[in-house]
């Protein structure tokens, strides 16, 4: 998509108290929302799309939540509903966006935030809006009214049961912070199903600049995964010390000219592979020391006890 320049620079000069020229202001698109479930089980509708359209015009947004300076903010100049009628949401509409125009004045302040916007750095645009109407994806009852016996998140023949958000009544604010580059450019559904649950919160934690906001979904996916891994790491540890034992032993036999505390100590720090493979070559090295005998009368001596079992 092309834009004019002269006609963007009328539409900006709108909003400044002295003519801006093409110099003076960076201009840059953006992904403001769009008709998918985002992260808190809440859609817009194409239409509401299109009046948030209107509202949003003129409105500031700032780049990460920590940064109000007046350099680190932006103003929409032009927004618009975009439709991609080759893509279909989980809802099985077609897949419709709205975009915007923004601008910034150039300073020395915003020059690395401006490269970084060049460099394609995604942004993940959060906007605040106020909604005529909150409804039940399922049966269409108004949840401020009437409410209904649907649950949010659950799902019902298939569908999952999220807010339907319409009649737009008016555009307070946008933001965004820096997202991963693999993420969609600008989307508003930074935790959608497609990326796993633990994965969207690395993304979070990694791009996070200050304090860092988890849903109850996320934590509780997180606190699940923490007990996991500490199951993990104590398997691990018990492991390693299984092996670290019989190592010992093995030294013991194999090489007892070593002090075998040194031997064991020295391989405390390496990783359980190695350990794995040096517990298997002093296995063998023992098992070729130890006298024939005593290998066979430890075989002799099973079916003995095993014919036990039969006498009566
Ligand atoms: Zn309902």
């Amino acid at each position: 998509m092309t834009f004019d320049t002269e006609q963007e620079l009328e539409q900006i000069n709108r909003y400044t108290r002295k003519p801006l020229t093409a110099d003076d202001v960076y201009r840059f698109t953006l992904t403001l929302c769009d008709n998918e479930i985002d992260r808190d089980l809440e859609r817009f509708t194409p239409a509401a799309l299109g009046e948030l359209a209107a509202l949003f015009v003129g409105k500031t947004g700032i780049f990460d939540h920590s940064c109000k300076s007046e350099q680190q903010s932006a103003r929409l100049f032009d927004c618009w509903v975009e439709t991609d009628k080759t893509r279909a949401t989980s809802c099985g509409e077609a897949y419709t966006c709205l975009k915007a125009r923004a601008y910034m004045v150039r300073t020395k302040e915003n020059e690395g935030l401006i490269a970084e916007i060049e460099g394609g750095i995604k942004k993940e645009v959060s906007v605040g809006c106020a909604m005529g109407s909150l409804c039940c994806s399922v049966c269409g009852a108004d949840r401020r009214t009437t409410g209904c016996e649907h649950v949010k998140g659950r799902t019902y023949n298939g569908r999952l049961c999220h807010d339907v958000l319409s009649n737009a009544t008016d555009a307070y604010e946008w933001s965004f912070v820096a997202v991963p580059a693999q993420r969609e450019a600008g989307v508003t559904k930074a935790f959608s199903k497609e990326a796993p649950m633990t994965e969207s919160i690395l993304e979070t934690v990694k791009s996070a600049k200050n304090e860092l906001k988890l849903t109850k979904a996320q934590l509780t996916a997180l606190q699940a995964d923490i007990a996991s891994l500490e199951q993990a790491g104590a398997d691990a540890k018990a492991y390693r010390e299984k092996l670290l034992s019989e190592i010992g032993r093995c030294v013991l036999i194999a090489l007892p000219q070593i002090d075998k505390s040194l031997f064991v100590q020295g391989c405390g720090d390496m990783p359980i592979h190695a350990l794995e493979t040096l517990s298997q070559s002093l296995h063998k090295q023992t098992k070729a020391m130890l006298p024939a005998k005593q290998q066979l009368s430890a075989t002799e001596s099973k079916p003995t006890t095993d014919n036990h079992a039969f006498c009566i």
